[in-house]
This record gives structure tokens, sequence and C-alpha cells, in this order.
């Protein structure tokens, strides 16, 4: 009877819910829609699709799957990197999706899921500028996303370089002040800003190779939803098996 009735409330909680699956419930986690927040502009993991006025991508739609498959109801808030970090850590989202990077410095105050993707950073500059590498940097401006792999390792060769790093909130910003000649350079996830590249024809270009590849994970707060990152893990699994999450990756262009 219990079990009848929790499933009955979970069916109630999916009313209006997309990512509302029929999967397998669990007596946790039925009933629960967890909070998840993700970027707002990083294609093309999650990015506002101006047709339908939604947020799509490759971290959207593994999400969605992941829990269909497994049958919890979510939401997603699209507010930036730096911010979903911050809420996960205040507890005011439960999960996070945002082509973040697996590190073992973020594993001192996240848990993460297996990886679902590898990228690293590249170098990224104007379409005309001289920049060759790196030490061409010296005395130059170089934008960096608050919170990022990249703004990690610009402000580790920063005073070996000499160059100024200048801080902005989400990738689009980052990369007109480089087309506008603002600053010099940034260090961007290669997928992202090739992708940015290509379909928004920025006046960039990428200089040498990939630095630090890495796997992307979803992430929930350290000691925390660990039901989620089960879920999460079985989920991709069963995505992976079935042969979803290589669809997805194809939508994208993988
Ligand atoms: N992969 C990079 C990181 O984890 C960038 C993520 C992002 O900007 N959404 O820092």
């Amino acid at each position: 009877m219990k079990k009848i009735l929790s499933l009955e409330l979970a069916s109630v909680m999916c009313i209006g819910l997309a990512s509302c699956g029929t999967g397998t419930k669990t007596e946790e986690n039925s009933g629960k829609t967890y909070v998840i927040y993700s970027d707002n502009s990083f294609a093309p993991f999650e990015y506002l699709d101006s047709t339908t006025n939604t947020y799509v991508g490759v971290d959207m739609d593994i999400l969605a799957a992941v829990a269909k498959d497994q049958g919890f109801a979510y939401e997603v808030k699209n507010e930036g990197f730096d911010a979903a970090m911050g809420a996960v850590q205040s507890g005011q989202a439960d999960g996070m999706i945002a082509g973040m990077t697996i590190t073992d410095e973020r594993k001192k105050t996240f848990d993460f899921s297996d990886g679902y993707f590898q990228d690293g950073q590249i170098l990224v500059v104007a379409k005309d500028s001289k920049v060759a590498s790196e030490s061409d940097l010296s005395g130059q401006k170089v934008a960096t996303k608050i919170g990022t792999m990249g703004t990690d390792y610009a402000e580790s060769i920063k005073a070996e370089v000499g160059f100024e790093t200048v801080n902005y909130e989400d990738s689009p910003t980052m990369y007109t002040a480089i087309e506008n000649g603002t600053n010099a350079a940034c260090f961007e996830d290669r997928s992202v800003v090739e992708w940015a590249i290509k379909n928004e024809n920025l006046n960039l270009k990428t200089v040498g190779e990939v630095i630090n590849p890495k796997e992307y994970g979803f992430a929930v707060k350290k000691g925390e939803n660990a039901e989620l990152i089960k879920m999460f893990n079985d989920g991709l699994k069963n995505i992976k098996a079935s042969g979803e999450y290589d669809k997805i990756l194809a939508k994208y262009g993988y």
C-alpha cells in the first residue's frame, strides 16, 4: 500500500516535466524533484535554442535520458558555471551538469559520477593574432571565466609568462573580449570553442595542442545525494548499452 501511494505521488510530481520517465522507481527517489544547475552558455553541452526557447545540448540530453531511464524527476537551472558550483556547495542545488572537468582538487568538495566525455583546454586568440604560443602572451591581457579549468591554467603560467588576467562570467563575453581586442587570449575547452567558431562564425582561432585532457562528470556536494550519483552512473551505463548515448553525441556532431 505504501509503495503504491508513493508511486502515485511520483506520477503527480511528474506532470508537466518533460524529463519524467517510467523507469524503475525506488522508495528513496520517488516524489522528489531534484534541482540540477548548469552553465548558461556552453554549447554544445548546454545552450539556449532560440527557436524553442529551451536549453538543449549534450549535457541536457544525457541528463534527460538518464532521468528517464532511472525514473527520477528534476528541474534544470541554467545559471552559469561558477553559480552552479556555488549552488551545489550551498545546498541550493542537488547536483550539477555543466561540462565540468573531474579533478582531484574538486573531489575535495564534490562527488563525481563516472566520466561521460573527455576534453581539455586550448589557447584561443583572434583570427588575425600573431600569438603562436603561450610565451607570446607576455605583457598581454588574458580573459578568464571564473571557476574554470581554463582559469586555473592561465593562473598557473601567468607569473612565468608575465601576463595579466581579466575575469568574465561566461564563455560568450570572454570570446567577445578577444574578438574586439580588449583581451589577447583565453584558455577554453576545445570542443566548446571549436563549436562556437564553427557555428557562430567567431573571429577566433585555436593555437597549439589540447592541455590537460580529462573526463567531464555529473557532480553533487561531497558526501551528499549519493543516490543521485548512483542513478546517474546506472543510467549512463544503460544509455551507453542501448545506443542512446551515441545518438546524443551524434546529434551534436560527435
Ligand atoms: N571543463 C571546464 C571546467 O570544468 C569548463 C566548464 C565550463 O565552463 N562549463 O572548469
